[in-house]
């Protein structure tokens, strides 16, 4: 099977306060990417930086937005659609990330996201995850109810361009000690390769890439990466450091 280069997925949320300093992480970011040929680096930053970033950016590292609307254009305040992003040139976009669904995104209204964006010709990295772990698995119904209902809607003939990002909330925002054990990562990737069969049968389904994301750095990045068996993995406040989201790429080149 032809060996595809690791994802990495630089989500800067609602970082860094100017453009001057997003021009500056950009430039490091980029420059680390070049060091490390062997991993594919894809930024999300805040919309108001894309045009300015894009005029910097070369082949080592990919633009990403972090949502996009449900609706094509029209008269939503605050809204920025799929076409807007295509049109900036943009390729990738994250969907359904656990803290907009805690702002009250909905599996339904998260589902005519990722529909609206692959039909308009975007990657779409939709994140799942559990709020907590039980002992009695019941986190498992809740992902694949997530997982199921974040995806009704999206036909087969999109998938290559989806890729599902495990995010277990628990693990967001943590030390790379509290983030998930590569271990349980393996044992829930499979889970949702599974449940992903499921419903898009047992060829494509599993075929869909999945990335996991929670504390990952650059200590814990490729026994994530491998012994998880996950194609890549989104980085949140780890990107924002230069120095160690360099270590991190390194540690997986
Ligand atoms: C995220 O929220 O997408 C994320 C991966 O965050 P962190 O790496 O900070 O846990």
């Amino acid at each position: 099977m032809k060996k595809t280069k690791p994802l990495i997925v630089a989500n800067w949320k609602m970082n860094p306060d100017t453009q001057d300093k997003a021009k500056a992480l950009f430039l490091e970011t980029k420059r680390s990417a070049e060091k490390s040929p062997k991993v594919k680096v894809i930024v999300c930053p805040p919309y108001i930086y894309l045009p300015e970033l894009g005029k910097l950016k070369d082949k080592s590292v990919i633009l990403g937005a972090q949502d996009a609307s449900t609706e094509p254009a029209g008269s939503f305040t605050g809204e920025i659609s799929a076409i807007m992003l295509k049109h900036q040139g943009e390729g990738y976009v994250i969907i359904g990330h656990s803290e907009r669904r805690a702002m009250g995104e909905s599996d339904d209204l998260i589902s005519k996201k990722v529909a609206m964006a692959l039909k308009t010709g975007l990657k779409v990295i939709l994140c799942v995850g559990e709020n907590a772990r039980d002992g009695h698995g019941e986190y498992l119904h809740f992902l694949r109810e997530q997982l199921i209902k974040s995806l009704s809607g999206v036909s087969k003939s999109f998938l290559k361009n989806l890729i599902v990002a495990y995010e277990p909330v628990w693990a967001i925002g943590k030390t790379e000690a509290e983030a998930m054990t590569a271990r349980d990562l393996h044992e829930t990737s499979l889970y949702l390769k599974k449940v992903l069969a499921e419903i898009y049968g047992p060829k494509i389904g599993p075929a869909i890439s999945i990335l996991y994301g929670g504390s990952v750095s650059y200590k814990n990045a490729k026994q994530l990466l491998e012994e998880g068996e996950v194609q890549g993995l989104l980085v949140g406040h780890e990107s924002l450091s230069p120095r160690k989201f360099e270590a991190l790429l390194q540690s997986l080149n």
